[in-house]
Order: C-alpha cells, then structure tokens, then sequence
C-alpha cells in the first residue's frame, strides 16, 4: 500500500478557476517526489491540498490508507518550507529551531538533543548562538529546513525552497536538502519550475502543464522517454530541437536535407502518417559534428557560447533554428556551413497533432 495516495484529484477554487485536473499519484514511503512545470500549471494548488491548506474540491486524498481529505493541516503529520523562510529575527538560531518543540511542551533536555543533532546534519553547529541577520542566505534557508525537520513528521513539503538565493547557494543548497532527505529518510514533495532542481533531486518527477499532469517518471525515463513534445522540451538544458514537417513517400525535408523515416517508423505508422505533419525532435548533445551513421543534417553556424565544458552552436537549417551541444575543442567557426549526424535512436517523432510520442 502506498504511503500518499493523490486520486483524482481537482481544484476549482471559488471564482470557478479549474486550476488542477484529475490529479493521480500514489507515493511510497520515503520517496522524493518532485512537481515540476512552468508558473501558474497548479504545482503549489497541489502541495496545497495535500498540506490542508486548501480544500480538495473533488477526489481523495489518503495518507497511509486512511482517507485525509476532511483532516486539518496540524493532523496530517506535515512540515512545510515555503520560498519566504520567516525566521524570528530577535531570537539565535538555536531558538529558531527549538521554538515549535518548546510551543509543544518537550523537555528542555530532548529539545537540546534534536537542536544538536539537526545542526549537526545541517551543519549549523557553529551558528547555534546567532541571530539570523548575521547568516549568509543560504544558512537562514538551512535554519528554515531545520526548523521543519526537527519535528519528527512523515512528510516534507517544499515550495520553490530555494528561489530567494543566488545561483551558487542554489547548488549548494540542492545537494544539502538531497543529503537531508537521504539522512531522514522522510517523504519529501519538492514544489520547482527548475528543471534542473527537479532532474538532480528528485527520485520521481511530476510534469504539469495547465493543470494536468503530462509525465511522471524518474529523471532518466523523462528525459529518454519523453511522451508528448511539451515534456520533451521541459526537461533538458537547452531543450530538445524540434522541426516540423509534412510526411511524403516516407521522407520529410529538414532544411535541404530529405530524411527517410522508413528507418525510424513502422511500416504501419508510415502509411498513417503519409501527408500528415510530425515533430521530429532530437537533443542538442545526442549529435556528433559530421558525417556518420544516422541522419546527417546541413546547417549554417549563427553564432557560438563557449561555456567552459562545451560550446552551444546556434545554427539555421535553411529557416529552421536550432541548437548543438559540442565539445569546446570543435566549436566550429562562425558563418561556416556545416554537417551534423543525428544517431537514429537520438531522433524523437511526435504527432504533430496531438504532440503524443510515436512509438
Ligand atoms: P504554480 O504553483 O504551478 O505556479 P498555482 O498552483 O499557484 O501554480 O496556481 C495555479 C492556477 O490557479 C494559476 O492560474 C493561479 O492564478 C490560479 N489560482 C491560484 N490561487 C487561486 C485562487 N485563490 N483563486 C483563483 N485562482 C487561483
């Protein structure tokens, strides 16, 4: 039995706004689970219901197989970390994290205890008799992870957590909260529209777009196994390239180039695709320069971005813009006309209807 079941879920708030979608998600125990997607698809409407802090408007919600739709936010085993992490200013560190246990009547021996060891794992040690203001961002966004797990909850909600610090504290902070999760083991619903925090910290991730959920899967089953174009171009950096184009006797035209996807398609799907549009999708760095074995492609180099471990090649395939992803040592030069192979297993087709996968 799952730990968090999400069935059918949806949210229509008062003004008549349908901002989540038949919502289905079952969580085991432990799991970190990341939604993902662009601002306003309902990642936090979500996190929401499942904290009690807004109403389920149709569907159940249980915990641990018990329904919890109708249970107040203090009765659910909850502890929650929002992008504006309030930390009583007047009061050190050490207060901070120990303020909710002494609220709830523990004995000043325990509390020392779990404020030692939660600094411990946080490594906050050396702040405990400070008071906030004098913490760099990313220690006062630890003192607010604290607070949170020091109260021995089953779950662990997060919204955009990381959001108020800069880049390099977000890097650093995304390794702390995956190493929390590992040492606490607690079942973790991590709210990003960082595709790169949801790749690098989630065991599972949820896509949504307006409302719906569009994928859930690990981070290497979204990125290989993409099922629609807009899950496809979310995850990654940069995003997939795609090109449009029609079906005819088999081949579609890419630039100049004509590429035949009687290798790629099924003869089944070849006839019910004749005359129809696709997407044919591939990753900036599922390329080799040249020619090779796959589809070779001609294009012209718009512009070059070395980025220290690779160079993004802005290229035209004759009115079609896409990027490649090359080792530094062979950016090639600006303006030059230039040959890429795509491998047949790097090439993705999408209907170019529905946007759906084509298998
Ligand atoms: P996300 O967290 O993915 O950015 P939200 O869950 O905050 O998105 O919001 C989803 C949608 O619901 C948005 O279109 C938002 O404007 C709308 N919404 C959020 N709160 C309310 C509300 N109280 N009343 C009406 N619509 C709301």
């Amino acid at each position: 039995m799952p730990y968090l079941v999400l069935k059918d879920i949806n949210k229509i708030y008062p003004n008549g706004f349908h901002a989540v979608h038949d919502f289905n998600l079952e969580i085991e125990k432990g799991e970190f689970i990341v939604f993902v997607g662009s601002s306003g698809c309902g990642k936090s409407t979500t996190l929401r219901m499942i904290a009690g802090l807004e109403d389920i408007s149709k569907g159940e919600f249980l915990i641990d197989g018990k329904r919890a739709n109708e249970k107040g936010p203090k009765d659910r085993g909850i502890a929650m970390v929002f992008q504006s992490y309030a930390l009583y200013p007047q009061m050190t560190v050490y207060d901070n994290l120990a303020f909710g246990l002494t609220l709830e009547g523990i004995d000043e021996d325990v509390i020392e205890e779990k404020v030692k060891n939660v600094a411990k794992i946080l490594g906050l040690t050396d702040y405990l008799e400070r008071l906030p203001k004098a913490l760099s961002g990313g220690q006062r966004q630890r003192v607010a992870v604290g607070r949170a797990i020091i109260r021995k909850v089953g779950i662990f909600l997060m919204d955009e957590p990381l959001s108020n610090l800069d880049a390099k504290q977000r890097v650093t902070m995304r390794s702390e909260i995956t190493e929390i999760h590992r040492k606490t083991g607690s079942t973790t619903i991590y709210v990003t529209h960082d595709q790169t925090e949801a790749m690098t910290m989630a065991d599972r991730i949820v896509v949504m777009k307006e409302g719906y959920i569009q994928q859930v899967g690990t981070p290497y089953e979204l990125y290989f196994n993409p099922v629609n174009v807009f899950v496809a171009g979310f995850i990654g950096e940069p995003p997939m390239n795609f090109v449009t184009a029609t079906l005819k006797g088999g081949k579609i035209s890419i630039g100049k180039n004509v590429v035949d996807l009687s290798k790629k398609l099924s003869s089944e799907n070849l006839k019910k695709y004749e005359g129809k549009k696709l997407v044919f999708g591939f990753r900036p760095e599922a390329i080799t320069l040249g020619e090779g074995d796959g589809y070779t492609i001609d294009c012209t180099v718009e512009l070059t971005e070395l980025l220290g471990d690779n160079t993004n090649v802005y290229i035209d395939i004759q009115g079609e813009k896409s990027i490649l992803k090359v080792n530094p040592h062979e950016t090639p030069e600006m303006d030059s006309n230039i040959k890429f192979t795509i491998p047949l297993e790097s090439v993705y087709l999408f209907d170019g209807e529905s946007e759906k996968v084509i298998k």
